[in-house]
């Protein structure tokens, strides 16, 4: 038997690298823990795993309907947020049709876009940012999904509101069909906000209004992030109900966990935690800017939990350097980008760390 031929070049997610005795900044996490009520809502949760969850998770659902003044029909939860990239590519993927997304940006759009036996066609950065452009002109008939990852992982950069609607509105113009679900039907636009809470742009794009303004949009949010539940694996969709009711036609009954499911409604709830970590990145962000600066080192501005900078030599040459020194920071080789590394902004004591160990390469 031979492996399915649409998974057969899939090179597998290669994730940040955990270290022991260094302080782990390549993926993105919460550096202060998740909140001490969310971890004891899980805990509780825990006293009746013999029985299954929720398979609608109807609580979380309310409380997320709650949130973003939005019906509980334009909610899927899924088991992160990317369990829903596999749920979209599964109902609305075929051989045949197509994604388009960028080739710079999280590596999950093309596996999942693949092993549904699609293909993907990827733009490539302009400045640092996803060219909205170039991947309208590889849109054509067969395009079923469009990615964009707002701010962009790695590099943090980001499109306001006008751009992201101006977008939108361009490919509403071009497939002016009412129902997402027909032969006319143009593609799904599915905007990843996973670092969104930490946009402090004034223009950044106000999704939820965009929301009932396209059908075609779909928003994926994450507790992965800045909730701090990564471990958990809990993500949600925001969408209209036709493409939510679609999509979740994939979905396995009991997709996400009941611990899960109790921990990211208390965490919704506990905006003093997130409140805290999102001043920790204001804070240190503008701290790096400055030291960064001073020492000449390229970075793009960030929009994002973490900061994408060039060390002056490729990021792997080094990698092992900061790791030894205490710093496990992501290279973005597998990005497409070699000469990059991506450093999750961490607690103070340990962007002067990071700080010291570059001062030791580039002097
Ligand atoms: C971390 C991240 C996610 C979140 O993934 P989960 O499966 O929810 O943990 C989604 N998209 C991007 C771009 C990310 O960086």
């Amino acid at each position: 038997m031979k492996l399915n031929p649409n998974i057969a070049d899939i090179t597998n997610y290669f994730p940040g690298k955990n270290i022991p005795g260094a302080e782990k900044l390549s993926s993105n996490e919460n550096p202060l823990g998740p909140s001490p009520a969310a971890l004891k809502a899980a805990r509780t949760a825990l006293e009746n795993i013999n029985r299954y969850p929720d398979g609608a998770a109807s609580e979380l659902r309310r409380a997320l309907s709650d949130y973003w003044k939005i019906d509980s029909s334009r909610i899927l939860p899924g088991n992160g947020s990317d369990e829903l990239l596999n749920l979209l590519s599964a109902a609305w993927m075929a051989p045949g049709r197509n994604a388009v997304g960028t080739r710079e940006s999280f590596s999950e759009y093309r596996r999942a876009v693949q092993t549904f036996g699609g293909r993907m066609k990827e733009a490539s950065l302009l400045n640092g940012c996803f060219n909205l452009q170039a991947m309208e002109d590889l849109i054509d008939e067969n395009t079923s999904l469009v990615f964009i990852c707002n701010p962009n992982n790695p590099t943090g950069t980001y499109k306001n509101h006008q751009d992201i609607s101006n977008f939108l509105t361009r490919l509403k113009d071009r497939f002016p069909s009412e129902t997402v679900n027909s032969d006319k039907g143009g593609p799904i636009v599915v905007l990843d906000e996973a670092y969104a809470e930490f946009a402090d742009a004034e223009d950044y794009p106000q999704s939820r209004r965009l929301l009932d303004l396209f059908p075609n949009l779909i928003i994926l949010r994450t507790f992965s992030k800045l909730y701090g539940l990564a471990g958990l694996r809990i993500g949600y969709a925001l969408g209209s109900s036709e493409i939510i009711h679609g999509t979740e036609k994939a979905s396995m009954p009991f997709n996400t966990s009941s611990p899960a499911q109790a921990a990211a409604i208390t965490a919704l709830s506990d905006s003093n935690h997130a409140a805290a970590y999102r001043e920790l990145v204001r804070r240190e962000k503008a701290f790096l800017y400055e030291q960064l600066t001073a020492r000449s080192i390229f970075y793009y501005p960030t929009q994002a939990n973490f900061i994408c900078f060039n060390p002056g030599r490729p990021a792997a040459s080094v990698w092992q350097y900061f790791a030894d020194g205490g710093i496990v920071f992501r290279d973005l080789k597998s990005f497409g980008l070699p000469e990059m590394a991506r450093y999750t902004i961490g607690r103070h004591e340990h962007n002067e760390l990071f700080l010291r160990l570059l001062d030791g390469i580039s002097g």
